[in-house]
């Protein structure tokens, strides 16, 4: 039987990441988080103090050695699960994502996932570029202060200060950034079904996609 691919793209703060988590638990399969994989590279450029502009200088990432652990991320050994989802790195992954070698690099290695394991991945291309023949695809939206206002309670969570005005500017940059890019931009691939995740509760979003799913 081929592996079960789950595709679900959609904006930031759509709340893809966690549905796609819960979702991939409900079904005992493997949940693939691309964003975290664009921000390790992120991390690892700010580290190295390269020009993010430089397509070139990102030539490191095939001697880049990532994975996840219980779900948080190891980069050359070390966890930077906090780093990934810091302001700086949010700051600028859009940037990085946006390279024609960086995102080849990572599309190739997310094909390899899923041609091994039965998975549920969430980004920005899964749907258009990574899994064009998933059976299931998902676009989940949400106005952009709704998906600040997620963001925002998370951050509090975490302790972090920070301004809501901004946070609503930043992802509207980063939006708009992610959908006008070059190659692979943030779209609804033409077969995927769009849901607007502001009339749901996680748990409530979750159940319909895993109904959907089972439903075939
Ligand atoms: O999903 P998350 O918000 O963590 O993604 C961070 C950034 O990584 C996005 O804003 C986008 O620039 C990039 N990304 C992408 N393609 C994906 C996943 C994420 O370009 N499949």
């Amino acid at each position: 039987m081929p592996p079960i691919q789950i595709a679900i793209d959609g904006p930031a703060g759509a709340g893809k990441s966690t549905v796609a988590k819960a979702l991939a638990e409900r079904l005992n399969i493997m949940h693939l988080d691309t964003g975290a994989m664009y921000r390790a590279v992120t991390v690892k450029a700010l580290d190295r103090e390269i020009d993010l502009h430089d397509e070139e200088a990102f030539n490191f990432i095939d001697a880049t050695d990532f994975y996840f652990q219980d779900g948080e991320l190891i980069l050359d050994g070390a966890n930077i699960e906090t780093k990934i989802r810091s302001p700086l790195t949010s700051q600028h992954v859009s940037l990085v994502a946006s390279h024609k070698t960086v995102r080849d690099a990572l599309v190739k290695r997310q094909q390899a996932i899923a041609e091994m394991h039965d998975v549920v991945m969430d980004g920005r291309d899964i749907g258009t570029v990574v899994l064009p023949d998933a059976p299931y695809k998902f676009f989940l939206t949400a106005d952009p202060r709704t998906r600040a206002e997620r963001r925002f309670k998370d951050m509090l969570k975490a302790g972090d200060t920070v301004n809501f005005e901004e946070l609503v500017a930043a992802i509207k940059t980063r939006d708009d950034y992610d959908s006008n890019r070059m190659h692979n931009p943030l779209k609804k691939a033409s077969d995927a079904i769009e849901i607007d995740t502001k009339d749901y509760s996680i748990a409530a979003l979750v159940e319909k996609l895993y109904s959907m799913v089972k439903e075939g």
